[in-house]
């Protein structure tokens, strides 16, 4: 581990200390061709951090919104990976946390996307069909953030360099003072909806083998 790392620059003081960001316990296999693990895992917002690559808005946002939708689907608090799939807009942050949440993949026709705007998504537990809906509150993310992400792409030059330092600014200061001090609830509403998941068209899917023997009784030790 190199000196930067332990440093933990991408991971602000804020976010260390903010008092209602959800921890994560999920179960998944064991091995590759692995029954259920006994144990369970817990997952912080700094590993989504790693997986996903920055600490934005969305990353943040979408574990407030998964945490509800999770929550309801797994009452007693620990997420089944190999039981989920999501669908979410084609945002990289919202589908990075909803995969890494809930095991849902493209090449496993386990996670697909939705041309609508917002952070929102549907889960369903593939085993029951139950299906949640989560949103997030109209209004409550900054509209001047999203003037601004939408004028963006055309700025150029001096423009776009200020355009670019002002978004990141705005954005770390939302969450500081409107994400970081609610609780997920406030903002985030989740309902059980009817869901038929459809196909996801991705020609080289394939099947998740690590799931397969997960029931396979004990034996054989
Ligand atoms: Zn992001």
């Amino acid at each position: 581990m190199t000196q930067m790392d332990d440093e933990l620059w991408y991971w602000s003081v804020n976010a260390q200390t903010a008092p209602y960001l959800p921890v994560f316990r999920v179960r998944d296999t064991e091995s590759s061709h692995g029954r259920y693990a006994k144990g369970i895992k817990q997952i912080h917002g700094i590993d989504l951090v790693r997986f996903h690559g920055h600490p934005c808005d969305g990353l943040f946002r979408g574990m407030y919104a998964m945490s509800l939708a999770l929550q309801s689907i797994f009452p007693d608090g620990v997420v089944d990976r190999t039981d989920l799939r999501f669908l979410s807009r084609n945002s990289p942050c919202l589908g990075d946390v909803g995969a890494y949440l809930t095991g849902g993949r493209v090449r496993f026709g386990t996670q697909d996307v939705l041309n609508r705007p917002g952070v929102w998504y549907i889960v369903q537990r593939i085993s029951t069909g139950q299906t949640v809906e989560v949103t997030e509150q109209e209004g409550f993310f900054s509209k001047e953030i999203m003037d601004l992400e939408s004028r963006l792409p055309t700025l150029s030059g001096d423009e776009q360099a200020q355009g670019v330092s002002e978004l990141k600014q705005m954005q770390d200061e939302w969450l500081n003072t409107h994400l970081f001090p609610s609780r997920p609830e406030e903002h985030y509403t989740v309902r059980e909806i009817e869901w038929d998941w459809l196909d996801v068209p991705y020609d080289n899917k394939g099947k998740r083998t690590d799931v397969l023997y997960k029931n396979v009784p004990p034996g054989g030790e």
